[in-house]
């Protein structure tokens, strides 16, 4: 395995479907303590909520977001080709505050250690599969205006696992064109890095051969996106990609990032997005998150948009 440099710097964000909104927004924003910092609509189908969590300013490699589609399309299955869970870091000292908040209402906890960190595994209300993993070395800091105490707040993604039947071809991909390289292996999962190396840059590729195969729909994660710090780079990984044999997808503006996507052939959907402009570009810093926001494209339906959208209270308190 030959590992070449890439623009790619660690994940920039996870995106999931779940069904309910309200409850989307209790359990991650009320329940969390995750930043709501944009709420918006799927760009592809405007009638479905898109919600975007992370730290104060929704920096890369902290965001996880969700399309709501209520009542329609159904369940997915997790399974092999898909991103098998939401994973995110915080201080070693908090396990035991997160176990006891979670049990506390109603969220069923286990734990679990991989590669020698303690885990916290549980679902969402959706039965997506989130896990809070003590990580010593990591510098980022939480939400501190959020419903959890500054010490004890998540502070982004810490890795991204990988469920793959047959993992060969996608290490081969991950650690080639796009620039990882193996931190260690255990048992059937490979944790890989990339940049600077550490939580938020993590990868884990997981083998599962007997798993059945994921399918998508509400309780499963959609795609992963990678971060690259600006157009430059993404144009050269595009490029790259394409020239050996990727079928990648011109650059779409999503607004906050702008992004190119391709399938890897273990099936999982990639993105690779931009740093840039970010969300603060059409909402203050201060009250991101507060208001609808549309892309211009849909601004002049906003008021039937807005009509068929479910109304979205603030997160519930959670004592
Ligand atoms: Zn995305």
């Amino acid at each position: 395995m030959t590992t070449t440099s890439s623009p790619i710097t660690g994940i920039h964000h996870l995106t999931a479907i779940a069904s309910d909104p309200q409850a989307n927004v209790d359990f991650y924003a009320g329940l969390l303590g995750l930043r709501l910092v944009k709420k918006t609509v799927n760009f592809d189908d405007p009638s479905a909520y898109h919600l975007y969590y992370g730290d104060e300013t929704g920096s890369p490699g902290t965001i996880v977001t969700f399309f709501t589609w209520p009542g329609v399309g159904g369940r997915g299955r997790v399974g092999s080709g898909q991103v098998a869970r939401i994973t995110l870091s915080t201080a070693p000292e908090s396990l035991d505050f997160w176990t006891e908040r979670l049990r506390r209402h109603g969220v069923a906890v286990a734990r679990a250690m991989r590669f020698g960190e303690d885990v916290l595994e549980f679902a969402d209300p959706d039965g997506i599969p989130v896990e809070i993993v003590a990580v010593a070395n990591d510098q980022r800091v939480g939400w501190s205006g959020g419903a959890v105490p500054a010490a004890f707040a998540l502070r982004g993604l810490h890795t991204a696992e990988l469920a793959i039947a047959t993992p060969q071809i996608t290490e081969t991909l991950i650690t080639g064109d796009m620039g990882y390289r193996l931190v260690r292996r255990e048992g059937d999962r490979a944790r890989f890095e990339t940049g600077a190396g550490g939580s938020g840059t993590f990868i884990d590729v997981v083998a599962t051969p007997h798993a059945p195969r994921g399918l998508g729909g509400v309780g499963t994660i959609h795609h992963i996106a990678w971060r690259v710090p600006d157009d430059t780079g993404e144009l050269t990984l595009q490029a790259r990609l394409a020239a050996g044999g990727t079928l990648v997808s011109p650059v779409r503006d999503r607004s906050y990032f702008r992004s190119i996507y391709y399938r890897e052939r273990g099936g999982v959907l990639f993105e690779i997005a931009t740093d840039v402009p970010g969300f603060a570009h059409d909402e203050p810093a201060v009250s991101l998150g507060g208001a609808l926001k549309l892309p211009a494209q849909y601004e002049p339906a906003r008021a039937e948009i807005e009509k068929h959208l479910p109304p979205l209270r603030p997160a519930r308190t959670y004592a």
